[in-house]
């Protein structure tokens, strides 16, 4: 029973003799997986900030605890350093799925790695809700759609992805992490959730991660060129970190399994990213063409009709508005103010 009724409310009566509606919702027991890296912290603020227990679960491969350190001390909240590989005994009433690396430059580093991490991780995850009742929350990517073929993309079109090549241990893994966590729904019955992330920033990214938006914006505020691979023409939809948190939350406490695309339809090319980032850091900042990456997707961009219906759910923060209040964080944290995460 996640609500419960105020003891005094029941007992107040209103003048019109009814009781007043006085609920408040019982405060949960909540793992969040990655809980120290970029999204998982922001997460983290929302959850304790609504009253919650939170306990999170990270290895800190790409995660740091400067993310989550304005809330050590606080009898809510819990921090754990453990490999979601391995198997891991709590009692808890939701978990969102987190852990895994989401830059290009972390999961190639050790792919192996990035695949057990999606396929074990998960899996020990999903047989902790199964043993526990709990709700199941997955972060899955636009990644699985590939480099597609159907644009914009929308939640019913299966994907082109390639198995074998440089970015599979990432898509095909989380691939494989939606499949297990539909098995799991279907066979044993728990209750699961499917997010499918597109590209997403805001504070507290790690600086040197490759992402586009965290090179341009770290190589503007260090004066270096902007790096753009390829021709720069291929396609982008960039979310802000508090939209995303907002979508997640939702999806959680919905009714609806999924999966939904989560994301911001604005779709920029990397020229035009650059463009922005000049106009709102350096207007003098240069162009740098690089040789592009294997497998790039050519364009991306989500199809967010199902989230609008069925989550109530659309992004609210533009490019243009969400890129400024990144930079303050990356400048403090670029030029040595040792201060923790920015908001
Ligand atoms: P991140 O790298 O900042 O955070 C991932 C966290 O998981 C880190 O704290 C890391 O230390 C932890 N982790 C990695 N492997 C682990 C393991 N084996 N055991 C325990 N902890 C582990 O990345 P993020 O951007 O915050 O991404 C969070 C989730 O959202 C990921 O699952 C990612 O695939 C998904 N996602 C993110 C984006 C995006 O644009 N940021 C887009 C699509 C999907
Ligand atoms: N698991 C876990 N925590 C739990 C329950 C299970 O880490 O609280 C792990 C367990 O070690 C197993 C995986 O989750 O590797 C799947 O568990 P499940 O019970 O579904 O499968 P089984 O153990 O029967 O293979
Ligand atoms: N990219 C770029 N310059 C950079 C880093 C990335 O032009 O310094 C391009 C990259 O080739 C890709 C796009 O930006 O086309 C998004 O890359 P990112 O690694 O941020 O995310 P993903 O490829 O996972 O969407």
């Amino acid at each position: 029973v996640l609500y419960e009724v105020y003891p005094e409310a029941l007992r107040r009566r209103s003048v019109s003799g009814k009781v007043p509606l006085v609920v408040k919702r019982k405060s949960l027991r909540i793992v969040v997986t990655g809980g120290a890296g970029f999204v998982g912290s922001h997460l983290v603020d929302r959850l304790i900030g609504r009253g919650d227990s939170v306990v999170v679960v990270d290895n800190f491969f790409t995660g740091r605890k400067e993310n989550l350190m304005h809330h050590f001390g606080d009898p809510r909240f819990e921090l754990i350093r453990h490999d979601v590989v391995e198997p891991l005994l709590l009692e808890v009433d939701q978990i969102y799925h987190l852990a895994c690396p989401a830059s290009p430059v972390h999961y190639k580093f050790n792919p192996v790695k990035t695949i057990k991490t999606n396929v074990v991780g998960t899996l020990n995850m999903l047989g902790l809700a199964k043993r526990v009742g709990a709700r199941f929350l997955l972060t899955s990517t636009s990644e699985v759609y590939g480099d597609p073929l159907q644009h914009p993309q929308v939640e019913t079109y299966w994907g082109n992805v390639n198995p074998i090549g440089v970015r599979s241990c990432y898509d095909e893994g989380k691939r494989t992490a939606e499949t297990l966590t539909m098995d799991y729904h279907r066979g044993h019955g728990i209750e699961v959730r499917i997010a499918r992330i597109f590209n997403t920033y805001g504070p507290r990214m790690c600086i040197d991660d490759g992402r586009v938006v965290s090179n341009f914006v770290a190589q503007a505020l260090r004066k270096e060129p902007l790096t753009v691979y390829g021709d720069g023409k291929q396609t982008r939809s960039f979310q802000y970190v508090s939209d995303l948190v907002e979508g997640l939350m939702r999806l959680m406490e919905g009714d609806h399994v999924g999966p939904f695309n989560l994301g911001n339809p604005g779709e920029f090319t990397m020229l035009e990213l650059a463009e922005v980032v000049q106009e709102t850091i350096d207007p003098n900042a240069k162009i740098e063409f690089r040789p592009n990456t294997e497998d790039d997707p050519h364009k991306r961009k989500p199809d967010i009709s199902k989230a609008k219906q069925l989550l109530g759910w659309e992004p609210t923060v533009s490019l243009r508005k969400g890129l400024p209040l990144m930079v303050s964080d990356f400048r403090q944290r670029i030029f040595g103010d040792h201060k923790a995460g920015g908001a």
